[in-house]
């Protein structure tokens, strides 16, 4: 089943000199629990592709559903629900609240939607990524993969359809980097989650069900992972 579908996806950045065609016409169709992975030469256009199916930025042209709905035409309001309830992000440098601790991080979505978390659910998702005994601590306590977890953790506390990750592993070593995949892989088999990695590591991206390579914003290569 179909959750995910952009169709002549195209994003231009400035005018005259200084233009840049950042996604090309791009059309893609992602199925609900596939572990798709987006390679690519720095430039390439991944973050902006990543940006506009998450609805964090509008394209120029084209259109991008997610689960049947039509986000580009969304209003501000409804997208801003839309990326809370519907997508996790996650970034390369993590994203947290300083001043929040982990436990307030990992709720922060449904804290801005006055919201209270199935304390089960919860307590799942924090043994998953092993944080159990550091909800009370902030981030800049933390290492760079416990961040990284906790950043996780808050992309799964709304059990969005979808997780899209930007280099998510762009800042950590090969130990940490193999912890967060597998952190990914296990709520990929766990929740059913659907995930969109992008990522410039081979390795990590042949780690995943399918590798899509972005080339000048457009699909130079789309293949399925025997493993
Ligand atoms: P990648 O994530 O693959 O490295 P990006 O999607 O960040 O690539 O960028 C694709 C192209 O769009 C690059 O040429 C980049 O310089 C340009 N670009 C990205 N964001 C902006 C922006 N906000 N304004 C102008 N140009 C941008
Ligand atoms: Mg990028």
């Amino acid at each position: 089943m179909e959750i995910l579908r952009t169709e002549d996806l195209t994003k231009i950045y400035g005018k005259g000199n200084t233009k840049v065609t950042a996604l090309d016409n791009l059309s893609l169709s992602i199925n609900k629990g596939e572990f798709v992975s987006i390679i690519g030469a720095s430039g390439s256009g991944k973050s902006t592709l990543l940006h506009m199916l998450g609805g964090v930025d509008r394209p120029t042209k084209g259109k991008v559903y997610i689960e049947d709905t039509d986000i580009v035409s969304l209003n501000e309001t409804q997208l801003a629900l839309f990326r809370r309830r519907k997508v996790g992000l996650i970034y390369q440098f993590y994203n947290l609240i300083p001043t929040l601790n982990v436990e307030k991080n990992i709720l922060l979505p449904m804290l801005l939607d006055g919201r209270k978390p199935k304390k089960e659910h919860f307590d799942e998702i924090v043994k998953m990524l092993g944080l159990e005994n550091r909800l009370n601590h902030l981030p800049n306590q933390l290492s760079g993969g416990q961040q990284q977890r906790v950043a996780i953790g808050r992309s799964l506390i709304y059990q969005p359809s979808i997780i899209l990750a930007d280099e998510p592993t762009g800042n950590l070593d090969r130990k940490n980097s193999e912890g967060v995949l597998e952190m990914l892989k296990l709520s990929n088999k766990k929740y059913k989650q659907t995930i969109v990695l992008i990522t410039h590591d081979e390795k990590i991206a042949l780690e995943a069900d399918r590798m899509i390579t972005i080339e000048d914003g457009r699909i130079s290569s789309d293949e399925v992972i025997n493993k």
